[in-house]
């Protein structure tokens, strides 16, 4: 069993929440799913009003601040983006990413938000881990990122 090994701030989170107390989330408040975001009891998009427009940029920075979490407790899944050219291979041949997008099987780069990899910058990010086949409840042995991923940057325990 991998530890969970990151930790997150809490007030870090909140502040990117609706901060509308709005009780559509199970702990029913803003703060009390803040602290549950940084134990990884829960996800940003378990939060109803995030996934209205208005809230994509606070969306996508919540989802890059818990993939290091994600991906060390639930997949086994480690990019590190210091090693990381940004070549793209993961994105083409992630089998997830070339059925939400075709085109990146092209080598085109990924446009929405429905890959699991992105190249943003000249680095690839994972932006939706909870779609990798490795993910519960599938838990697919894959691995064809980290296969050809040619700096070892992707790492699967
Ligand atoms: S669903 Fe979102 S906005 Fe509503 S209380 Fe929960 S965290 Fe706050
Ligand atoms: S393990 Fe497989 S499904 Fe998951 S990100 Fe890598 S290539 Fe995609
Ligand atoms: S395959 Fe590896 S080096 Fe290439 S973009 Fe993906 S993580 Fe970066």
């Amino acid at each position: 069993m991998v530890k969970k090994n990151v930790k997150l701030n809490p007030m870090e989170l909140y502040n990117l929440l609706p901060k509308t107390n709005c009780r559509l989330c199970e702990p029913k408040t803003c703060m009390a799913f803040a602290t549950k975001l940084a134990l990884g009891d829960v996800q940003p998009d378990d939060c109803p009003p995030l996934l209205e427009s208005g809230f994509e940029e606070n969306l996508a920075k919540l989802r890059e601040l818990v993939a290091p979490m994600l991906t060390a407790e639930e997949t086994g899944i480690k990019l590190d983006e210091e090693k990381c050219t940004g070549c793209g291979n993961c994105v083409v041949v992630c089998p997830v990413d070339v059925a939400a997008e075709p085109p990146t099987s092209l080598g085109k780069a990924a446009m929405t938000e429905e890959t699991v990899f992105r190249v943003e910058n000249g680095i690839s990010k994972i932006i939706n881990l909870q779609k990798c086949r490795r993910f519960p409840p599938d838990r697919l042995n894959c691995r064809v990122c980290e296969q050809y991923c040619c700096t070892d940057a992707i790492e699967i325990w």
